[in-house]
């Protein structure tokens, strides 16, 4: 058996924020309440939307705000060789190949989206090899029919033909970089996370990293997707929104917000070790975990 373990995981595109301060602590007091490790990995692959001094921005703020992790903290932008290995197997085994197509062809040759903001279902245009003259731009794997089924902790039975719903999916950009669905994968396999606990945003990913977990034989772990900290209009508070960061000099202001968001009943708290303390009894009671923690 492995230790439980979870990890936060958080791209440095910004500083900590409202609603990364709610993944992180939903996921840290998970963890506790299972008496398990903590991982901080700073997912900083994709260098073009990186921040500069983002990434030390957030491991201080989640410092000082009294979260601790076991290890040292990793980072993406190290681990090239694991991903490269990772893509090499399923290269070998013939489940990548090479796409030339541009954004807009794919968009223009899609028969319907998928309703959300995300991009088209890939028509499968260079299944079957590049169309003549084309140069390969991005990889993508070869997704079989079927549905995946997973049962995620707050969201229930998810199913996804990922194959009529997504499509072949990019694992390598035309830009070089490795996808996030690749290095994430990759990364929560190498390091033992038995548990990810993240935003609902990412729910949606979760049947594209199954199937990407079956297809290099790697564990798949268990999901719990926490409702998303949206802004007055609906919006995301993503980085990608004017999110402001939290304010250094309010820790408890932060914490006891990002409880109520979690639903969590925390008593009037003088200290930060009594408030993880009573976040983690709440978060028990919550999930409804007993001793062995299921
Ligand atoms: N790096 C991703 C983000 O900041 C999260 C990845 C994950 O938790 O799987 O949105």
């Amino acid at each position: 058996m492995h230790r439980m373990t979870g990890r936060f995981a958080p791209s440095p595109t910004g500083p900590l924020h409202g609603g990364s301060l709610v993944a992180a602590m939903a996921s840290w007091l998970d963890v506790r309440a299972h008496g398990g490790r903590w991982l901080l990995r700073i997912e900083d692959i994709d260098r073009p939307r990186e921040v500069r001094g983002a990434a030390e921005g957030i491991v201080a703020t989640l410092a000082a705000l009294g979260f601790r992790w076991n290890g040292p903290v990793v980072r993406q932008s190290g681990r090239n060789d694991l991903y490269q290995r990772a893509f090499d197997v399923l290269r070998r085994a013939g489940s990548v190949y090479p796409c030339g197509c541009t954004r807009q062809e794919i968009h223009d040759a899609a028969s319907a989206g998928d309703g959300g903001a995300s991009a088209a279902i890939y028509p499968g245009t260079c299944r079957d090899g590049l169309p003549p003259g084309r140069a390969a731009r991005a990889w993508r794997l070869r997704v079989a029919p079927g549905e995946v089924v997973f049962d995620d902790r707050a969201a229930g039975m998810i199913r996804e033909d990922t194959f009529s719903e997504v499509g072949d999916f990019i694992v390598r950009r035309a830009d070089g970089y490795w996808a996030y669905q690749l290095a994430v994968v990759v990364d929560d396999a190498d390091q033992g996370v038995t548990d990810v606990v993240r935003g609902a945003d990412l729910l949606g990913s979760t049947a594209r990293q199954r199937v990407l977990q079956d297809a290099l034989g790697l564990p798949r772990p268990r999901t719990l997707h926490v409702p998303l900290v949206v802004d007055a209009s609906g919006a995301k508070l993503g980085k990608s929104t004017a999110a402001q960061p939290l304010e250094p000099s309010r820790p408890m202001d932060a914490l006891k917000a990002a409880a109520r968001h979690l639903e969590l009943e925390v008593p009037a708290i003088t200290s930060l070790d009594d408030f993880w303390e009573s976040a983690t009894v709440a978060w028990a009671k919550r999930w409804r975990l007993d001793a062995t923690g299921r």
